[in-house]
């Protein structure tokens, strides 16, 4: 589509609910092939934690060509890889992840939880037992996944201060020109004792974080950082960095859960951040 058509599009308001509707048709119709096309490998090896389905293999998700780069060169745990997709129910190992830590560790039971980009399945299990609030800053992007998403900024939530007792904001930070700014806010509207889950991509082999958070060109952007829409690639240590420098208490999960969680079909390598307001 041209940047012409898109613009007028979006100029009369209906770009991104098409968007949002071609994407659920396209997800539908790939969720169907990839049952037929992977029930060869059904009954063992890998368990879902979404649907409960096992399968020897799991669908890969690669990145484009334009992303690779980037990706290779910097060893970036980006969410990609050979086993990410769930045949039946297309939960990703990055959602897999975040929702084996929450059955293990966490009780939802009454919780108030703020979740922000809400991916599909972790926004399924969030809203078994907690009290959820969804927010993006372009909710028309997720109206074919959850319908009452708020429209909010992240470094300027209209919350007020100690509101919810969970954050989960998965793939967000690398997104954020201010991405310091945002970690103020997500801080400020935490309850003391809080937690939050604040995944990003990131890499251990580059010396510090990789940013240039005023830029606006998609491809160069891609070339860089790996995917269109980011703005850096977080150094693993300074990642951890700037949240404790906020304020938050920042440990990683400790690898033997992490091993625990990959019968799930996890992303090798990635790793969990359990960080929390004290
Ligand atoms: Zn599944």
């Amino acid at each position: 589509m041209t940047r012409g058509i898109k613009n007028i599009l979006k100029a009369i308001g209906v770009y991104y609910p098409l968007l949002s509707y071609y994407h659920s048709r396209k997800f539908a119709a790939r969720n169907r092939q990839y049952k037929k096309e992977y029930q060869q490998y059904a009954g063992s090896g890998y368990l879902c934690n979404v649907c409960g389905s096992s399968y020897s293999r799991f669908v890969p998700d690669l990145p484009s060509s334009e992303n690779k780069n980037a990706l290779d060169k910097n060893q970036v745990i980006a969410g990609y890889g050979e086993h990410i997709l769930c045949p039946n129910c297309m939960s990703t190992a990055r959602e897999r992840l975040i929702i084996a830590y929450l059955k293990d560790k966490v009780n939802l039971e009454g919780k108030k939880v703020l979740h922000l980009s809400p991916e599909r399945k972790v926004s399924i299990y969030l809203r078994e037992k907690a009290a959820v609030t969804t927010a993006d800053l372009m909710p028309e992007i997720y109206m074919s996944i959850v319908k009452d998403v708020q429209r909010q900024d992240a470094t300027k939530f209209t919350f007020t201060d100690n509101s919810f007792d969970i954050l989960v904001a998965n793939h967000i930070l690398e997104h954020i020109p201010d991405d310091r700014k945002a970690m103020r806010e997500m801080y400020r509207v935490l309850k003391p004792g809080g937690l939050a889950i604040l995944q990003v991509p990131y890499s251990e082999t580059i010396a510090t974080t990789i940013e240039e958070p005023a830029i606006n060109d998609p491809a160069k952007q891609s070339a860089l950082f790996g995917q269109e829409d980011h703005v850096r690639i977080f150094e693993l240590n300074d990642y951890m960095h700037r949240l404790k420098s906020v304020g938050f208490i920042v440990e990683l999960l400790p690898q033997a859960d992490i091993d625990h969680y990959a019968i799930h079909a996890t992303q090798p390598g990635e790793k969990l951040f359990v960080i929390r307001k004290p």
